[in-house]
């Protein structure tokens, strides 16, 4: 599957590039220990390598004569290794030469350099972890709240995976079964009843309803969700922003924009991570003329999960404000009452009237008085108010879900063809079908364009 296959010798610095305390270059495959024995001299001792162990030592370049580096080597016999290949690891200085004069090194004398995550695709074609669990790796690489950590532990550590193994038995057990009965109808077979083997079909089928029904939180807890802050210049949403951000100053993460003037940031409240779009241009909005404001607004809008609409408390609300509402109006929208430490001109049943659909909370951005509340609010809102799911395994993969979806569609025709009384021969059909998909998910029957989409998200040397 890989250009070469499998017999040949990968390697990569795994470390980011830049001055640092330690960089990590890596090699996996067959010549690992050769390479490293040509380059690597060993301080003390002579003799075989032990495997998992450290040894201190110098790298030189391969004609023998300059030294690159001193450094830590570690040899990992397989099969308990990362890629279940023999790997070498090399901790050296984390200078960007002094690593890419070791990683020339290992390429001269045999190695290739490693496609983007072609260390923990070599993991799943040596069948150590399954698609499911190499997905989770680049998840927890990516993961920016606690929550999200521990989904992709989970998953990494093959939950998901034991999840979709018992529907899959399930399946090849009905699919026995039927296939027993069309292949040896005379014979002691037991039969199913219709009733009981639709029962089976509708009880696969519920475990499958109950997964994908955990796919909106886990995307949440996952992705995050993309956030807008909007409201006429002077309501407070710089103030608001940044009394959100105050409090959590410890976990915000800038985030590049797609263009050069805008800057996210990431939030995390209550455990989901709002992803804050356009905050320089929030920071600079009173200088903007008007029409670049409503410009941005718009923009930030339509691309926005969720807006967070601040208001003057202590002001009417004015034409501009309502035209701000009509925009919002079709969104998932929270309403900030703002500056509730003066005298309040907007009552919230009033607002609660213009926009039912969303909650309208009070706040004072500037004395941080009812942000935990409004915390409290955002959460319960976005998660639809429900409580957090107890569930062991969140789906947060949207080619997960849609993996599913097939398989339930499949045996959603399974039940009409049994249904029909057509011949066991269509609803095997059916169920290899369904098979099939949670196959795909597994990474048993995916296609190599899929697969090459899901490595290319990792960075080399991973
Ligand atoms: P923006 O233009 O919407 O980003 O508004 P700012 O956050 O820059 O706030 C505009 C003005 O309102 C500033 O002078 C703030 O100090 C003030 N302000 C913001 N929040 C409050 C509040 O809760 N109470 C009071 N009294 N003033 C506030």
């Amino acid at each position: 599957m890989i250009p070469g296959g499998l017999d040949d010798t990968i390697a990569a610095i795994s470390t980011p590039l830049g001055i640092g305390g330690i960089g990590i270059v890596r090699m996996s495959g067959p010549q690992a220990e050769e390479i490293a024995r040509r380059l690597f001299h060993r301080k003390q001792g002579t003799g075989p390598f032990r495997s998992h162990h450290f040894y201190l030592g110098t790298i030189v370049d391969p004609d023998g004569q300059r030294l690159l580096d001193e450094v830590l080597l570690v040899l990992m016999h397989k099969p308990k290794t990362y890629t279940r290949e023999d790997v070498v690891e090399i901790q050296c200085h984390s200078g960007t030469f002094v690593l890419q004069e070791i990683l020339q090194a290992l390429l001269r004398c045999g190695a290739r350099l490693a496609d983007p995550g072609e260390f923990t695709k070599r993991a799943f074609l040596n069948g150590r972890i399954d698609l499911t669990q190499a997905e989770a790796v680049i998840d927890v690489i990516q993961s920016k709240t606690q929550r999200s950590l521990e989904l992709a532990h989970r998953q990494r550590s093959g939950r998901l995976t034991a999840e979709l193994r018992g529907l899959k038995d399930g399946l090849l057990d009905l699919l026995a079964l039927l296939e027993a009965n069309i292949d040896f109808p005379d014979e002691e077979i037991p039969e199913l009843s219709p009733d009981a083997l639709s029962q089976r079909i509708q009880s696969l089928r519920d475990s499958i309803d109950a997964l994908i029904l955990t796919y909106r939180e886990g995307k949440i807890y996952r992705e995050g969700v993309a956030t807008v802050i909007v409201g006429k210049p002077n309501v407070g949403k710089s103030s608001l922003l940044n009394s959100l951000l105050d409090e959590e100053r410890a976990i915000v993460t800038p985030i590049p924009g797609t263009t050069r003037d805008t800057l996210e940031e990431a939030v995390t409240i209550r455990g989901i991570s709002l992803h804050l779009m356009d905050t320089a241009g929030l920071r600079k909005a009173r200088d903007a003329i008007e029409e670049e404001g409503v410009r941005r607004t718009q923009e930030n809008l339509s691309r926005a999960e969720l807006a967070i609409w601040v208001v003057d408390g202590s002001e009417r609300l004015d034409e501009e404000d309502l035209l701000i509402l009509e925009q919002v109006r079709l969104k998932k929208t929270m309403v900030a009452i703002n500056k509730n430490d003066l005298i309040q001109r907007i009552s919230p049943a009033d607002l609660k009237r213009r926009i039912p659909e969303a909650p309208v909370v009070s706040i004072s951005a500037l004395r941080g008085s009812g942000i935990e509340g409004f915390k409290e609010t955002i959460r319960d809102f976005i998660l639809d108010g429900k409580v957090e799911s107890s569930g062991d395994v969140l789906l947060t993969n949207v080619r997960h879900k849609q993996s599913l979806e097939f398989c339930r569609e499949a045996l959603a025709q399974a039940l009409i063809t049994q249904a029909k009384g057509l011949s066991a021969e269509f609803l095997v059909l059916d169920i290899r079908r369904a098979l099939q998909a949670v196959g795909e998910i597994l990474g048993e029957t995916t296609s190599e364009e899929v697969l090459d989409r899901i490595f290319s998200r990792f960075c080399i040397g991973k």
